[in-house]
């Protein structure tokens, strides 16, 4: 029998997220963002669930071959664009549509051969200091990108970098308008946090969310995944192989870093950080035993996690443990709160699920 552990993706809460995002963005179209296999749910999985998005948003030219061959012949958006000369020739063979940041890629398609002229996207940098053109470069790079014969509409995009926070979204759209001001073309400026927390400042032609529509929440702690109404795309589950009953002083695990103050019982769940369960989560980060809430004691080893069972005294051998997500009794431990109590974000544990760790579809 393999290990108990299992990773399942729940089809449908990615399609109802992907529709609250719509709600909080009525008036645009709506990237779903799959970049590093749809953070980790896997983009054949999440396909058919996005399949009512009005585009798919990536930067992998892999995965944008992989969403092709699953018979997708809306657009495709490559968020970093072409890193390449020859990845052009795969956005003219394939119809990608991509992003323009650097004089670099307009000097790519000025020596790019094509019948087709290709549909980019201008980014500006307007703070985030990642990608993107100056707004004092933007307007000349737009002229020389539209003098091209091989590019066609030219878009207009640019990035938020506090979008979930409390710096938001004024000064860098206050940038984007001006510097964009009068140039043609369709914009795209949300990310999740800026779709859902910012919906009037950010209409525009699409909006890019990616992790609300795997049920997390983009400005945690501030609001939870239920205050957006979201639900987890992904439950992480495993089973508890032994119990150990521990007195007044006993340790758990490697560095003794734990120590009971009294009688403790205590279970083994078969996971650990070699599948992606993050090794900095210590004493006290959130866990379900047979779908009640309890605690983490110890350090997490490679391969497995103790826990407290105080609070399920009937749990055993072979009691349901779930990491995040949604135990089988229907009680939801957020991927949020986990991330939290290890230092991260829901992002990070999502995109590294461990490849042994088996995946299933519901
Ligand atoms: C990843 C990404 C997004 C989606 O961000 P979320 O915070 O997951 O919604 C949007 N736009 C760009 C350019 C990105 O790289």
């Amino acid at each position: 029998m393999p290990r108990p552990i299992l990773a399942t993706v729940h089809a449908a809460a990615l399609r109802h997220n992907l529709d609250r995002a719509r709600r909080s963005a009525l008036d645009s179209r709506v990237w779903a963002v799959v970049k590093a296999n749809a953070y980790g749910h896997g983009i054949e999985r999440v396909f058919d669930a996005f399949r009512a998005a009005d585009g798919f948003a990536l930067l992998d030219l892999a995965e944008a071959e992989r969403v092709r061959a699953l018979g997708w012949r809306g657009p495709i958006l490559l968020l970093e664009g072409v890193f390449e000369p020859r990845d052009l020739e795969l956005c003219s063979r394939l119809d990608l549509w991509h992003t323009v940041h650097c004089d670099a890629q307009i000097d790519m398609l000025a020596a790019h051969k094509t019948q087709v002229p290709q549909r980019v996207f201008l980014k500006m940098n307007s703070g985030m200091n990642r990608l993107g053109f100056t707004p004092e470069r933007f307007r000349s790079a737009w002229t020389r990108l539209n003098a091209l014969p091989q590019v066609d509409e030219i878009s207009l995009m640019t990035h938020f970098s506090d979008a979930d926070g409390e710096r938001g979204i004024a000064h860098q759209i206050e940038v984007f308008d001006r510097a964009a001001q009068d140039l043609p073309g369709e914009r795209t400026v949300a990310n999740s946090a800026a779709t859902l927390r910012h919906p009037a400042q950010t209409r525009a032609d699409w909006v890019r969310p990616g992790i609300v529509l795997y049920g997390s929440a983009p400005d945690f702690p501030e609001h939870d995944a239920a205050h957006w109404q979201l639900q987890p795309a992904m439950t992480l589950a495993t089973r508890l192989i032994a119990v150990q009953t521990l007195q007044a002083g006993d340790t758990i695990g490697y560095g003794s870093s734990f120590r009971a103050e009294g009688p403790l019982r205590i279970g083994v769940a078969a996971v650990g950080y070699a599948d992606g369960y993050p090794r900095h989560c210590s004493t006290g980060t959130p866990v379900l035993v047979d779908g009640v809430r309890t605690r983490m004691v110890g350090r997490v080893s490679m391969d497995m996690i103790t826990v407290d069972l105080t609070p399920v005294p009937d749990a055993g051998f072979g009691s349901e443990v779930t990491l995040w997500g949604r135990s089988s009794a229907g009680a939801v431990l957020s991927i949020d709160e986990v991330a939290r109590a290890g230092g991260t974000v829901g992002y990070e544990l999502m995109c590294a699920v461990a490849p042994r760790v088996p995946v299933v579809l519901d």
